[in-house]
């Protein structure tokens, strides 16, 4: 599939026919650029195992090729056709006359006081995007941005100031966590119990429902076992309600759902994820309800950011109860990370706990999020790249 390809939208989405049309519209709009250069090499990551099977067809190999290449980029790591020894030179050297394998380049690596580690990716057009590593003590999840800027403008959100400027490909979404691996070293894929990469949570730029054929396409390859491997326990998608969206995840993908929740009143949910006013409460905790892991036991993650005097009071924690009631669930509290201008101030301290002990009674993991890599600016809404400008160009353009 080509990157241009606009999404294509099945019919079980339940979508009016408005919405399928603004979306559509819109994805057209926010492609990424084509993934065929300008001395028509064509890139291979990103395609799923049929597409790079066709694509090794239509160049007069054998099916098998596509496994054997499929093992070298995905579990290999491999970027250079020369690597690959069980194809012969020959072979090898048509292939790297007629595609490539890269990753996003490193525009700034910065390693935090506490071990976590952002990059700032620059892509094929010169856009840029943000991918943070959180260490744990054995293992660690890389968290991954799904566009350049989003649209949703939470108003929490370092993101949310910077305009959509486009989606990323499939390929560009999958990079990340191949040139994570390139940065620790981490090829081959490791047996499970030594990865340092051990997770992906899809918690970065950009709202991954707004995206989701290239997300969708970048995490199945990240599962497939002859490649990357990670299991979809292994993968969270954290989304602020894009509500038709979650039943389509959660039937193809099955991996954890984390949900911006982050008001328990529509009033609150309105001004502050402003995305609520489409899709208001009650919807997003139906479809949490219906989402295939709730009813199987395995937790649903509420992302809940802590402000203070705004949404951090007893009676709110109350109510977060009240609807959570039933629900395979835990909540996640993430003390305010600041930015420059934001418009919040952190929860108190025993704000914070007298909330968590509240929705802890009441039978809910409620850990507090220990802010990772505040001083790089890595933290948990704080990512934003400098393409505002090439933003603003081509809104003006358009
Ligand atoms: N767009 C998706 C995923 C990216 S945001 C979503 O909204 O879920 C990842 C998480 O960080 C979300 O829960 C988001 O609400 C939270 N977040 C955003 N800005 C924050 C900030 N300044 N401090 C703490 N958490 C923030
Ligand atoms: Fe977008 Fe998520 Fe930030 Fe909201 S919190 S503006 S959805 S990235």
């Amino acid at each position: 599939m080509n990157a241009r390809t606009p999404i294509q939208l099945a019919p079980s989405d339940s979508l009016t026919e408005a919405e399928r049309a603004r979306i559509l519209a819109k994805s057209a709009i926010f492609a990424p650029p084509p993934m065929t250069d300008e001395a028509g090499r064509r890139e291979l990551v990103g395609l799923t195992k049929d597409e790079l099977t066709a694509e090794m067809v239509a160049i007069g190999e054998k099916a098998f090729r596509a496994k054997q290449v499929w093992g070298w980029i995905y579990n290999q790591g491999v970027t250079d056709f020369a690597r690959m020894a069980n194809i012969a030179k020959p072979l090898q050297a048509k292939l790297a006359d007629r595609f490539k394998i890269t990753r996003p380049t490193v525009a700034t690596e910065q390693t935090s006081t506490d071990a976590t580690r952002k990059w700032l990716f620059r892509l094929a057009d010169g856009q840029q995007i943000e991918t943070v590593y959180i260490p744990e003590d054995d293992r660690g999840a890389l968290c991954i941005s799904t566009q350049v800027g989003c649209t949703l403008s939470c108003r929490f959100c370092h993101t949310g100031t910077q305009k959509l400027v486009r989606n990323l490909s499939a390929g560009e979404i999958v990079g990340q966590f191949m040139a994570a691996r390139d940065s620790y070293g981490e090829w081959p894929t490791p047996n499970d119990e030594t990865r340092r990469l051990s997770n992906i949570v899809v918690m970065g730029m950009g709202e991954p429902l707004y995206n989701y054929e290239a997300v969708a396409t970048a995490l199945k390859i990240a599962m497939d076992h002859e490649g990357i491997g990670l299991s979809r326990r292994r993968i969270t998608l954290s989304t602020s309600g894009v509500v038709p969206m979650m039943d389509r995840a959660g039937a193809e993908l099955g991996v954890n759902l984390a949900v911006s929740l982050h008001a328990v009143t529509d009033e609150l949910r309105d001004e502050i994820v402003p995305l609520n006013r489409k899709y208001p409460i009650a919807e997003l905790m139906a479809a949490c309800r219906r989402y295939p892991s709730a009813s199987n036991a395995r937790r649903i993650t509420f992302e809940y950011v802590m402000l203070d005097g705004v949404n951090d009071s007893e009676a709110e924690a109350r109510e977060l109860v009240r609807l959570l009631h039933g629900l395979p669930a835990k909540v996640n509290l993430i003390p305010f990370n600041p930015w420059p201008g934001s418009p919040y101030k952190t929860s108190k301290r025993e704000a914070i706990q007298r909330f968590a002990r509240i929705v802890n009674d009441a039978g809910f993991a409620a850990p507090v999020r220990r802010p990772r890599g505040r001083d790089i600016l890595a933290a948990c809404g704080q990512l934003k790249t400098e393409s505002e400008r090439l933003a603003r160009a081509k809104t003006a353009a358009l």
